[in-house]
């Protein structure tokens, strides 16, 4: 082979292009929600609170920095006793505490639930408020929580990044960022509206059961086919 055919072959995949071939497109990152879609059972926290904005909002309030098994039967006990802005702020601090506990920072969240109650009531007339800006005015409330209830509760279009569509979404190859914010302005970017409310209910279950942060169980993957598996350690699978 000339010298100089060997460099054009050479040259045929650039960095760029090699860098490229080594990330997943977005035809393969659907595929994957697809996948995924259908490779777990329904999210508790969608069947408690789908279509219900208030419930979502508060519900999610009591998952942060809470395992959902603890959080989703402390959202059921709640909404057993009230589960409208207007039932929810004739109920005393104390009786919320005592409702929501063992959750993670039950005083702090009994406390910004019944701030977020009365904002909805004096400032929005009772309606949990429909736009992002709006939402971010509640007490408590960041972007996850907020593009939760706009995607759960109210069915519009909105991506919902929690720590497991994150770290999910550079395993597999799909984004390269450095934290959740700038996970859901890449999405934005780059995966088709209709996948945009589907992410977050295919990858937090993937996420807590296969995809663990520490030692995911890559042997058992639905999606390991498709997956680039960057900076991934998998587990070591016990022999039979
Ligand atoms: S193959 Fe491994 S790293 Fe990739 S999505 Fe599956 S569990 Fe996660």
């Amino acid at each position: 082979m000339s010298k100089r055919l060997a460099g054009t072959l050479i040259q045929k995949t650039s960095p760029v292009e090699r860098e490229k071939s080594q990330s997943l497109s977005t035809s393969e990152m659907e595929k994957v929600l697809d996948i995924l879609d259908t490779s777990y059972d329904i999210h508790p926290m969608g069947e408690l609170t789908s279509g219900q904005p208030y419930r979502v909002l508060v519900a999610c309030v009591l998952s942060l920095r809470t395992q959902d098994t603890v959080s989703i039967p402390a959202s059921k006990r709640l909404f057993m006793l009230a589960d409208t802005p207007e039932a929810i702020i004739k109920l005393e601090a104390e009786q919320i505490e005592r409702t929501i506990f063992p959750t993670g920072f039950y005083k702090n969240k009994s406390r910004d639930i019944l701030i977020f109650t009365k904002q909805i009531l004096d400032d929005f007339g009772g309606q949990v408020p429909n736009t992002m800006e709006e939402l971010l005015t509640l007490k408590g409330v960041g972007r996850k929580t907020a593009n939760l209830v706009l995607g759960l509760g109210f069915h519009l279009p909105a991506i919902c990044v929690d720590i497991h569509v994150h770290r999910i979404c550079n395993r597999l190859g799909y984004l390269i960022t450095k934290d959740p914010e700038a996970t859901e302005m890449a999405l934005r970017d780059k995966l088709p509206a209709p996948y945009w409310l589907i992410i977050n209910r295919a990858m937090v279950l993937h996420g807590q059961q296969t995809c663990r942060p520490i030692g995911p169980k890559c042997d058992i993957c639905p999606v390991k086919s498709y997956c680039r598996q960057v900076d991934v350690k998998p587990r070591v699978p016990k022999k039979a």
